[in-house]
């Protein structure tokens, strides 16, 4: 290689590179069952058996390939096995490969309407469309005085939240860093671990978020809610902020929306429910419980990126009333400055986020709900859902095992009641042998173990042999094995 139009990619060679990369990822997609679930790497074993250094010269696809299978590979842990049964899934699907792919190749920028019309427009348009899908709250269509945006996880929609919620309560006030320092927010102790990191990161604090009670199901209760903003607000500090969380991480527990909602209308603060895996389950409607009162949230958010066969990252964010988040996040400097933005009749979503730049997420959404249709994303939910229902009938029919909490969906909580110890020997155990890969959480201060079903390819006899595996492992390690 001597000029610079030796070194690109012909569009000729793309495409036959690109149709030896497209069946490496078919045949993953045939094999990937036969993979141990879980990378069975010691640390560092990986970056071993990469070169020093960065080559010199370009190599040829083949040597990239062939290292793709022999050093990446064992150190991959296999998301979309139908035997990943850890935290929540992460769909991948082959229409949203292909759409992600599309993506990649326009290489647009959607940081504004202007820098690409349609990269904001068909985002819009498929948000709305969720609001149809999921029968979310009308205030949260753009035609209305809300709207939503596609943002890269529930972390960052949860912060936009913080940060439109910090600018409501301070607009204005006579002291405003004064009143910023007085900022007391909320979330049950079942909540997740971003909403601390949220505050954070908005200058709230992490001591001013109160951590709430939870009830035997592990949801939020909502007296233990009213009763800590009373106690803030007569000790001077501004209570201005709640995230309810539908289908809490540990145990998709759903604190109750309407309550707690009619709470933070009472008191003047900001409610934001996080859906992350959960919020898909409402593409059936006799799933739509879980969203009971969230017509009074002023914010929401969940993730196409779990449950939703659209490939990591898309979280779909909400806003009932997006000048406050746009009061929040807006800025306009001179060369960011375009006539169709002066004139108001655009959105420019690099105002609805924390970066400027954005890739066309939505194309790789649009190409998964227009090749599944509603009716295939349906049978997507109903199947986990059926299949976890059934892996919970066999735990509470077996002495040795129990429930440890209710199965609202598609996760089942369970324990060994031989107690900590013996779950955890269980638990690992089980990832060792690479046949499933399930994790934990601690409930009621017991470790329990956590079997969510999600992965797409996840059939029935997958789940039975699971069951299998897991009472042979528990009755070895009873029997002293
Ligand atoms: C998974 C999860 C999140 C975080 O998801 P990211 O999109 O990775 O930030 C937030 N909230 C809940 C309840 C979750 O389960």
């Amino acid at each position: 290689m001597t000029t610079i139009s030796d070194v690109h990619m012909t569009p000729d060679e793309f495409r036959r590179a690109g149709h030896a990369v497209v069946d490496w990822i078919a045949r993953y997609m045939e094999q990937v069952e036969d993979y141990p679930v879980l990378a069975q790497v010691e640390p560092g074993a990986i970056r071993a058996r990469l070169p020093e250094a960065a080559p010199e010269r370009g190599e040829p696809l083949e040597a990239v390939l062939r290292d793709l299978d022999e050093v990446i590979l064992p150190g991959v842990t296999h998301w979309q096995s139908p035997n990943f049964y850890a935290y929540f899934p992460a769909n991948a699907s082959g229409p949203a490969m292909l759409g992600d792919l599309v993506s990649s190749g326009l290489g647009v920028q959607g940081m504004s309407w202007a820098t690409s019309p349609a990269c904001t427009e068909l985002e819009t348009h498929l948000l709305d469309w969720l609001v149809d899908l999921l029968a979310l709250p009308e205030s949260f269509r753009y035609t209305r005085a809300g709207g939503g945006v596609i943002q890269d996880t529930a972390s960052s929609a949860s912060l936009c939240a913080l940060l439109a919620a910090r600018e409501r309560a301070t607009v204005g006030r006579a002291n405003v860093e004064g009143v910023t320092r007085t900022l007391t927010a909320y979330v049950s102790n079942q909540g997740h671990s971003s909403v601390m990191k949220g505050a954070g990161i908005a200058g709230i604090g992490r001591d001013h978020l109160r951590l709430i009670d939870v009830d035997d199901a592990h949801a939020m209760r909502p007296d233990a809610l009213e009763r800590a903003i009373v106690a803030d607000r007569e000790a001077g500090h501004t209570p201005f902020f709640v995230t309810a969380t539908v289908g809490t991480t540990p145990s998709t527990a759903m604190d109750p929306l309407r309550p707690i909602g009619e709470i933070c209308r009472r008191h003047g603060l900001w409610l934001h429910v996080d859906a992350a895996l959960a919020g898909t389950a409402a593409l059936c409607p006799e799933f739509r419980w879980i969203h009971e009162g969230l017509e009074l949230a002023d914010s929401y958010c969940f993730n196409p990126h779990k449950w939703m066969l659209t490939n990591f990252d898309c979280d779909a964010f909400y806003v009932a009333d997006r000048a406050a988040l746009l009061d929040a996040l807006s800025i306009l400097p001179e060369y960011l400055r375009t006539k169709a933005s002066e004139s108001g009749a655009v959105i420019d979503y690099r105002d609805w986020h924390v970066p400027l730049g954005r890739r066309f997420r939505a194309l790789k959404l649009w190409f998964v709900i227009r090749h599944y249709g509603v009716a295939g994303l349906q049978l997507h939910v109903r199947e986990h859902v059926k299949l976890a229902q059934e892996f919970a009938a066999w735990v509470e029919a077996d002495a040795r095992f129990a429930l440890a909490a209710p199965v609202p969906l598609n996760l089942v909580c369970f324990r060994h009641v031989g107690g900590d110890e013996v779950n955890q020997r269980l638990m690992d155990e089980l990832n060792a042998s690479g046949d499933l890969y399930l994790s934990h959480a601690r409930l009621d201060d017991r470790l329990v173990l956590r079997l969510a079903i999600g992965a797409p390819g996840t059939r029935r006899r997958h789940v039975e042999r699971a069951w299998q595996r897991i009472r042979e492992t528990a009755e070895a390690i009873a029997g002293g094995a």
